[in-house]
């Protein structure tokens, strides 16, 4: 299983969706749990900062809110991790359903 352009060797190819493929990845609940938490806190800790900043401190809402948040993410990732392992075997598994492939680079198209 190779995942090189034939042509240009570029490792930035991708697969193409044919009709009748619908073999997706199986992504886990965690994984999007788990993206959406850090961004939430990211905004969270950026506001933080921001109350930091420009007045006496962060309120206690926001804090609270910040650690609630915080735990979510921890929790999630922890579920994640635990979910990885077949996470790795559907993403493997969509990859060799994949037969037609398209270089970024050079736009070649080949299949498998
Ligand atoms: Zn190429």
């Amino acid at each position: 299983m190779q995942y090189r352009c034939p042509q240009c060797q570029s490792q930035k190819v991708m697969p193409i969706a044919q009709a009748g493929n619908t073999t997706r990845p199986d992504v886990p609940k965690s994984l999007m749990i788990l993206v959406f938490s850090i961004f939430l806190l990211l905004l969270l800790v950026i506001s933080n900062i921001a109350m930091w900043i420009f007045s006496k401190g962060a309120g206690t809402n926001l804090q609270i809110a910040t650690a609630v948040v915080f735990a979510i993410t921890a929790i999630s990732g922890v579920l994640f991790w635990r979910d990885l392992p077949n996470f790795k075997i559907s993403m493997q598994a969509f990859m060799q359903s994949q037969k037609v492939w398209k270089c970024r680079d050079c736009n070649h198209q080949w299949q498998i």
